[in-house]
């Protein structure tokens, strides 16, 4: 039997086990945090929720066990995300991003970065880790592979003599990376422009940043969802960073690619996992609510053919998660096509799953008493974040479509097709053709 969508005994342990910490610990807590104003305070308070889930093993379960990680498939990576998400989708974003920061280590690191670090993330006993991933730009991200130098990544590592690094330049949005008190998370991974006369593709670079490094200022962003996650503005001046904390040097481009590329199914098992808890309400809701007629409103033709809808829609984008998480595991830093389709599909997809979910509650589903108005709060980020949907995924995915190598069989037959740079850089330009 080739295709098999049954979930072995310990991925059901997995689930259960994920499931039942997102109802017990995660569930209280994040609702308080989501109604606390400072963003800052409501992300601390998740920080005893985050050393129980680093007691379970949660938070760098995808780490391969050479390095004391918990060494887990894409698959079972996304079996407990989605526990999580269906919960609370800003708590499981501070275990994405450690995995955005670590995870290129496998790829893009020396041997002493990967062992250092990694090692340092799997050995941490205080359950307060954390890695920030830091690319994003006040200026804009969309374009981190366009072809000037003047645009994309603006964020300057300059090489300075003893070969040391200078860094000047602000980053916005990323996430983790102010630590639970501001002062830096353990470790954050840069994305910075090495070469001001290089366009993306060649320019960027990728350095480890510790935390206690002087000359970095943080501050928390105020966002309207996924408020147990926190996001930062970051302010570097003269920040001095030692030759061998670099990584990725002129790859930061692919870097980011593969990073993304990881990161979709992730994404947008989130999606579904935010869609799934909207439908679970508004079924519950159809089966006991009359709108002052005789029966449960299930009844009405209208109501039922919508939750089939959003049922089937659910399905299909939970198995396309499965898939692209799949295919990664077979081809490890590939799936760039599968895994931007994956997340623009679910992402877009489970946000009007949600308003659908919300049509079949009625005028309630706005009372702030029921769960419907955060999870439409929370759907609202996912075709924004990990790479905008409109712009970012899909210029990924049509990079790879475009390729001459490529197939749509590849994905059925589950071959491989190597990302190569030029996939990189489409739409970047107002002409539309590849740089
Ligand atoms: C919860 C959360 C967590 C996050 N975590 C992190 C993190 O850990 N690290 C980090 O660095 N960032 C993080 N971010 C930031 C975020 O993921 C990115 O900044 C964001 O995805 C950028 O996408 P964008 O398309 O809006 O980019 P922008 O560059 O701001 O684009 C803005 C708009 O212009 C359009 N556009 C621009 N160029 C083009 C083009 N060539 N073609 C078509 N349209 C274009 C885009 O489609 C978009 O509509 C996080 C954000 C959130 C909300």
């Amino acid at each position: 039997m080739p295709i098999d969508f049954d979930l072995t005994s310990e991925q059901k342990k997995l689930k259960y086990t994920a499931r039942e910490f997102a109802q017990e610990v995660l569930r209280p807590a994040s609702e308080r945090a989501d109604a606390t104003t400072d963003p800052q305070d409501a992300f601390r308070a998740m920080k005893p929720v985050y050393a129980q889930a680093a007691a379970l093993g949660f938070t760098t379960m995808f780490v391969p066990r050479q390095y004391g990680g918990g060494g887990s498939t894409n698959v079972d990576f996304l079996l407990a995300i989605e526990e999580l998400c269906a919960v609370d989708p800003g708590f499981p974003t501070i275990l994405l991003v450690n995995g955005l920061a670590l995870m290129p280590l496998l790829l893009h690191g020396t041997d002493e970065q990967r062992t250092t670090w990694l090692h340092r993330a799997t050995g941490d006993t205080s359950g307060e880790f954390l890695a920030g991933w830091v690319v994003s730009e006040r200026g804009g991200t969309a374009n981190f592979d366009h072809p000037s130098p003047q645009a994309g990544i603006q964020l300057v590592a300059d090489r300075r003599r003893g070969g040391e690094y200078v860094l000047n330049g602000e980053k916005h949005w990323p996430c983790n990376a102010g630590g639970w008190d501001l002062h830096g998370a353990d470790v954050n991974l840069c994305v910075v422009r090495t070469d001001r006369t290089t366009g993306g593709k060649g320019g960027l670079s990728a350095v480890l940043v510790e935390r206690g490094t002087p000359g970095i200022t943080y501050e928390a962003i105020d966002k309207m969802a996924h408020r147990t996650c926190q996001n930062v503005t970051m302010t570097f001046r003269d920040v001095r960073v030692p030759a061998e904390n670099l990584l990725a040097r002129g790859d930061g481009d692919l870097l980011i690619n593969r990073n993304f590329t990881w990161s979709a199914p992730i994404a947008a098992i989130a999606a579904v996992a935010v869609a799934r808890s909207a439908y679970d309400f508004a079924l519950k809701w159809a089966k006991s609510y009359t709108g002052g007629g005789s029966g449960p409103i299930i009844q009405h033709q209208a109501v039922g053919h919508l939750l089939t809808d959003v049922a089937a829609r659910i399905e299909a984008g939970r198995y396309l998660c499965w898939k692209a998480a799949h295919y990664m595991d077979r081809h490890p830093g590939e799936g760039h096509a599968l895994g931007a389709m994956n997340k623009t599909f679910c992402g877009d997809t489970m946000q009007s799953v949600v308003f659908d979910c919300m049509r079949i509650v009625g005028v309630n589903a706005l009372d702030r008493k029921f769960p419907m108005e955060k999870l439409y709060r929370e759907s609202m980020v996912f075709p924004l974040y990990d790479a905008g949907n409109l712009a970012m995924q899909r210029r990924r995915a049509w990079g790879v479509i475009a390729d001459i190598g490529f197939s749509p069989d590849l994905f059925v037959d589950g071959e491989p097709l190597p990302f190569t740079r030029s996939m990189e850089g489409f739409g970047t330009t107002s002409d539309a053709s590849p740089p």
